[in-house]
């Protein structure tokens, strides 16, 4: 026996209790922070859309309901899909957080269904330049009524964003708020492109529900969001860069 045959299995022995050791810190700090946003962000994604829009809600979520066993997340979608159309006519790569009555949790696995969801649309929202996350609201208040849009803190851009798209959204419908609102806990709004999330009335408010339910309003809400969405690709791509690069 020589006597090197002394160290190299000690060596062996060594590298893989080091292999063992990182694969426990690497278990551990997963179960630490199961597939949150912090995990997620650290996922590079290919950027696939121009935009991904995110109808709310959908299957056993029906999000906001009015009067009569009306749904939010059928209101949503319809307006939405409508959209996607609007917007792939003007050449537009669109993806949907969702196209049918479901939610988004299948697409991660960790924590509760409702935990799932929101961060599956998050995943989702980091795969384009831009995103739109479309609801109606409802509060105990049956006067309350109008659109509201909120953006992410301090985000500039999103703020344009925002502020353009409320402007044609006050086209066709009344504002609840006459600025767009910064929030910082609406989680798809901490996605890496600008992110806005759009209200479009209060399921709550009589004048409201019965707008949502006619599906005329419903077109015209389509088409001023997209309007919104158009501008502030204009602003984005356009005006504010000095190539003029289109998206
Ligand atoms: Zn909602």
């Amino acid at each position: 026996m020589h006597l090197w045959h002394v160290f190299v299995l000690p060596r062996r022995l060594m590298g893989t209790m080091l292999l063992a050791v990182a694969v426990l810190i690497a278990l551990s700090v997963y179960y630490t922070y199961p597939l949150g946003i912090y995990t997620l962000r650290l996922v590079k994604q290919d950027i696939l859309y121009d935009i991904m829009l995110d109808p709310g809600h959908g299957g056993i979520d029906p999000g906001a309901i009015g009067a009569g066993e009306i749904y939010e997340k059928h209101y949503v979608l319809d307006i939405v899909l409508q959209m996607a159309e609007i917007l792939r006519s003007h050449g537009l790569k669109v993806g949907l957080t969702r196209e049918t009555d479901r939610d988004v949790s299948h697409l991660v696995s960790e924590g509760t269904r409702h935990r799932r969801d929101l961060l599956g649309r998050f995943k989702l929202m980091d795969q384009a330049q831009m995103g739109m996350s479309v609801h109606t609201n409802s509060t105990k208040n049956k006067e309350e009524s109008g659109a509201i849009v909120f953006y992410m803190n301090d985000q500039y851009v999103d703020e344009i964003y925002a502020q353009i798209v409320l402007e044609e959204l006050e086209k066709v419908q009344v504002l609840n708020e006459p600025r767009p609102i910064p929030r910082s806990t609406l989680l798809l709004l901490k996605a890496k492109p600008p992110v806005i999330l759009v209200e479009l009335g209060f399921m709550s408010n009589p004048t409201d529900l019965a707008k949502l339910g006619d599906p005329a309003f419903r077109g015209n809400v389509a088409q001023a969001l997209c309007s919104g969405i158009l501008r502030f690709i204009d602003w984005r791509y356009g005006e504010q860069s000095e190539s003029g690069s289109p998206i």
